[in-house]
């Protein structure tokens, strides 16, 4: 197929699927008691089942299961009210059982989609339950090879889902797309915390090429190791374009797993990639086969809350915002809750969102913050609202303050009052500032009189530098005008 489309010069379209693997935010591990916590100190979490020691026996952590069934029904799955679990057997230090459970032929759910901003819908094969693996870190002085290896099997047994997609997305961009669909509408139903750059979303690639217009699947290969949204596209697109020079130049391309190199901005071969029958998967037999109660499965149906599409939808229609304000404003559980407390109390949904996308945004990502982590108060952006539109502080003494709602969560009365940052919209007292102004400028005067408007440009800004920033540019510019005109 592929030596056909390098004869007849026909272009190629990139055909992906991802696997992403979720860590769940439950309180314990997924068959044990320990706790599942990010950032303990290394072996600090762990006891006789995660370390598979002999004769400790697993108990499902029920919780888990509650969170995947809810996030299959977010995503339109048919869940399956029967599965089971399966030992995945192999050889590595990360795993001290030397086998994982995951579920193999009977995941909990099939079918399902997500659908992108482009219109595009995705298919789900299928998301499984299974237990996360230790963490390794390779380490030691050497340059191309690590000395010794560190063990953490903190994360071993954190409860993982694995939410597999049918190759149905077409580019890099469609890929990153996806992710954040998903991400959104995870962080929405709450199952997970969803932070890449902790591991707790992680994602896999399984990419192939083929000429426009063909159905079948070329040769694939799964890249790993891209551990964010970014590293996720530049990989994708690196992995695209190796494959198109492979047909160009006439080469194979092989089935294997490739490793990315973020510094190096290039995927590696790792392995060719391993069939299912070598993991030799057998069911549990430490472990019942699992069976939901309807009812019990109705009640987290019911219990779902309202997710980011259509909260998108309603956004716009509550509070007039535009199809991309709302889109970002959506995009995590606690900013759209953040964005409705701040629209409630200041009575100004534009304003809120104003200001959620531009200063704050941009102070947030100065200071390598988010929302969620910032110690600002909704009340007090507010009442930061409430103080611009009554004229009570100027757009440039607003943004001092936001900083500081930002960095510190302080209350803007305060910071205003501390810093002698109250602006004033007495007229008699702006009055005495321009009077004092024209009297001092009347080239300035005359110039503005004879047709150059800009002059009063220059007036205005004479009036600000006297009030030290303080005057209200409004009542300035009115008295400007009653004076000269
Ligand atoms: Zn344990």
């Amino acid at each position: 197929m592929i030596d056909s489309a390098r004869e007849q010069g026909l272009e190629t379209e990139a055909v992906i699927g991802l696997e992403v693997h979720v860590e769940l935010s439950t309180h314990s591990k997924m068959f044990c008691g320990c706790r599942n916590q990010f950032g303990a100190p290394p072996n600090s979490q762990v006891c006789p089942v995660c370390l598979g020691l002999p004769g400790a026996l697993p108990v499902i952590n029920g919780r888990a299961v509650e969170y995947l069934c809810k996030t299959g029904f977010a995503l339109g799955c048919t869940v399956s009210p029967y599965s089971k679990f399966d030992r995945k057997n192999y050889f590595y230090p990360d795993m001290p059982k030397n086998y994982q459970i995951s579920q193999y032929d009977m995941p909990l759910t099939t079918g399902g989609s997500v659908t992108l901003v482009s219109g595009r819908k995705v298919r789900l094969n299928r998301i499984h339950l299974e237990e996360d693996t230790g963490k390794n870190t390779h380490a030691g002085a050497a340059i191309s090879r690590s000395e010794y290896t560190l063990i953490d099997y903190n994360r071993a047994g954190v409860p993982l889902m694995e939410i597999v997609s049918e190759p149905d997305i077409g580019s890099p961009q469609e890929a990153e797309q996806y992710l954040s669909e998903l991400k959104g509408i995870l962080s929405h139903i709450g199952v997970s915390d969803v932070k890449m750059h902790e591991g707790s979303l992680r994602c896999d690639a399984n990419v192939s090429i083929r000429p426009v217009g063909t159905q079948r699947l070329g040769v694939k290969a799964e890249v790993k190791n891209m551990n964010s949204f970014r590293s996720v596209v530049r990989a994708l697109s690196f992995e695209i374009e190796r494959m198109r020079e492979c047909t160009r130049v006439g080469q194979p391309i092989v089935q294997e797993t490739r490793g990315w190199d973020e510094s190096r901005g290039v995927t590696h071969s790792m392995r060719s990639k391993e069939q299912a029958h070598d993991y030799r998967y057998f069911p549990d037999p430490d472990l019942v086969p699992l069976s939901i109660d309807a009812a019990l499965l109705e009640r987290w149906r019911l219990e779902l809350p309202e997710l980011p599409d259509s909260k998108r939808a309603r956004f716009a229609a509550e509070y007039g915002l535009s199809a991309y304000d709302a889109g970002v404003l959506t995009q995590e559980a606690g900013d759209a809750a953040f964005f409705e407390a701040v629209a409630k109390a200041s009575g100004d949904a534009k304003q809120a969102a104003n200001w959620l996308m531009g200063d704050v945004r941009k102070c947030l990502q100065l200071h390598g913050l988010t929302l969620s982590s910032s110690p600002m108060k909704p009340a007090h952006l507010a009442a930061l609202i409430a103080m611009v539109k009554s004229g009570a502080i100027g757009g440039k003494a607003a943004k001092e303050v936001c900083d500081e709602l930002v960095m510190h969560g302080r209350d803007p009365q305060d910071v205003v009052g501390e810093r002698g940052l109250a602006q004033t919209s007495d007229a008699s007292a702006v009055a005495v500032i321009v009077d004092a102004v024209v009297a001092r400028n009347p080239e300035s005067v005359t110039a503005y009189r004879g047709g150059k408007l800009k002059a009063l440009d220059f007036l205005i800004g004479q009036a600000m530098r006297e009030s030290r920033g303080k005057a209200n540019v409004d009542v300035v510019r009115s008295r400007l005008q009653e004076l000269l005109d």
